[in-house]
């Protein structure tokens, strides 16, 4: 038994203080747990239900009602809910997962999602392993947050090239198409092929391709607002031979804001979602050092060579030309200010960082991600809308995650306050249900100290 189900199995016993109860571990099915006298969350409208009592049965939402009105089954797991709050898992729509060769590493980063609340992970470039490791933790085998899976980044030189690439992608079983850099003139045939694959296309709008071309091919999500800013410079406009650079940092001073509007109103009209990332760029263009970026709590949990490739990079951005301070600040007040305005005009946006990626350790950094969504100006609860209900209906499949209802399945976590209040009530959870298997807080903790240890030697 390893470290991580001995304290699970110790720990799910204490914290639901139930005599009899199954202990979760890895391969046994999810069993019958009941949340008693909690406020709920629903997440389907702008509620707190008080005093409810939530029934989980292998997996899915099996009864919610007044805790005087739902009957706890005798076999249940009961975890006291007094003066708690239970809301749905996260999602971290732009998220990886590393490869297959380093399995620890695999591990710790699921562990990391789950210790954050984060219940589904988008996993934006996959590798052969992963559709047999989404399998896997479908199965209850591994621990872990539901796995959706892109392919791996498409790089196609040819039209033939990529067409034989999205049937490859497909034939192995990836849920999506990453989108990475293939020429502009292969854009159609990728197209094509992936219309033909039934298999939607999302992330990066590859150089050379317009925004409106990504969106009237219906892309199904733009990540990192990639584009957006090309699209603000009007046409015509003299960029002086500049490139547009990282998200557009080369030509911030050329955009013009009231073209906002437009893209607003062609994004809502595809229905293309909007994974913002803003902790990607953030935690680059802040004037924070790198050094002391590295000082985060959460930053012990990070392999010391990633955290050493985020100084290097950061340093690296602090040297280039267009990324001087004043511009690079332009760049975040226009991301935050394009994200309000898409968000208020109707267009769809789900929760997303990219971890692990320049400073975004998994799980950790969606909460800094949703800090930086309300500094953006949208509300607490419209945040943890995005990271919610909008991740299912992102999706296609609007019914099977994302609110608390019967039904659904049962990817939820306990808070000690209401989020809508305070969004730092969403961090460190007393206690997360995946799939219907719960971990509490001592049993994550204990995972975490597992990590850092290793990564301290
Ligand atoms: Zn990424």
């Amino acid at each position: 038994m390893s470290v991580w189900l001995r304290a699970l199995a110790a720990a799910s016993l204490l914290a639901a203080g139930a005599v009899g109860a199954q202990p979760t571990s890895a391969g046994q099915p999810a069993g019958t747990f009941a949340f008693v006298d909690v406020d709920v969350l629903p997440m389907d409208r702008d509620v707190r239900l008080a005093s409810q009592t939530v029934v989980v049965r292998d997996g899915r939402i099996v009864a919610i009602g007044a805790q005087d009105e739902v009957e706890v089954p005798a076999d249940a797991t009961m975890i006291a809910g007094t003066g708690k709050v239970l809301m749905p898992g996260l999602a971290e729509f732009h998220g990886h997962v590393p490869g297959g060769d380093d399995p620890a590493y695999v591990a710790d980063t699921l562990a990391l999602y789950l210790a954050n609340g984060v219940t589904l992970v988008r996993n934006m470039s996959g590798d052969a392993t992963h559709p047999e490791l989404r399998a896997r933790i479908e199965r209850g085998e591994t621990d872990g947050p539901t796995l959706v899976v892109a392919s791996p980044w498409l790089r196609g030189e040819s039209a033939a090239a990529v067409t034989a690439e999205v049937w490859a992608h497909h034939a192995a079983g990836f849920d999506l198409l990453k989108l990475g850099s293939i020429p502009a003139d292969t854009w159609p045939a990728m197209v094509a092929a992936a219309n033909a694959a039934a298999l939607p296309f999302a992330g990066h709008i590859p150089e050379g391709v317009p925004l409106e071309t990504a969106l009237g091919a219906k892309q199904a999500s733009i990540d990192h607002l990639d584009r957006y800013v090309e699209f603000l410079v009007p046409p015509g406009t003299d960029t002086q031979g500049r490139e547009a650079g990282w998200f557009g940092s080369g030509w911030v001073q050329w955009t013009d804001r009231g073209r906002i509007d437009d893209a607003v109103k062609r994004t809502r009209a595809a229905g293309t979602w909007n994974v913002p990332t803003l902790s990607l760029v953030e935690h680059m263009a802040s004037s924070e050092a790198p050094e002391a970026m590295l000082q985060w709590p959460e930053m012990r949990y990070m392999p010391a060579a990633e955290r050493e490739r985020w100084r290097r990079a950061k340093h690296e951005y602090a040297t280039r030309e267009t990324f001087q301070p004043d511009a690079a600040q332009a760049l975040v007040q226009l991301r935050r200010d394009l994200l309000k305005a898409l968000h208020d005009g109707g267009a769809p946006v789900v929760l997303g960082s990219d971890a692990p990626q320049f400073f975004n350790v998994p799980g950790f950094s969606i909460h800094r991600e949703m800090a930086m969504m309300q500094a953006a100006g949208l509300t607490p609860y419209e945040v943890l809308v995005t990271g919610t209900r909008n991740a299912a209906q992102a999706l296609g499949t609007p019914e099977a995650f994302g609110t608390v209802e019967v039904g659904r399945r049962a990817d939820l976590v306990l808070l000690a306050g209401d989020p809508r209040e305070d969004l730092t009530h969403a961090r460190t959870p007393l206690g997360v249900m995946a799939r219907g298997r719960w971990w509490p807080r001592e049993a994550l903790d204990a995972r975490l100290a597992d990590i850092a240890e290793r990564h301290a030697k």
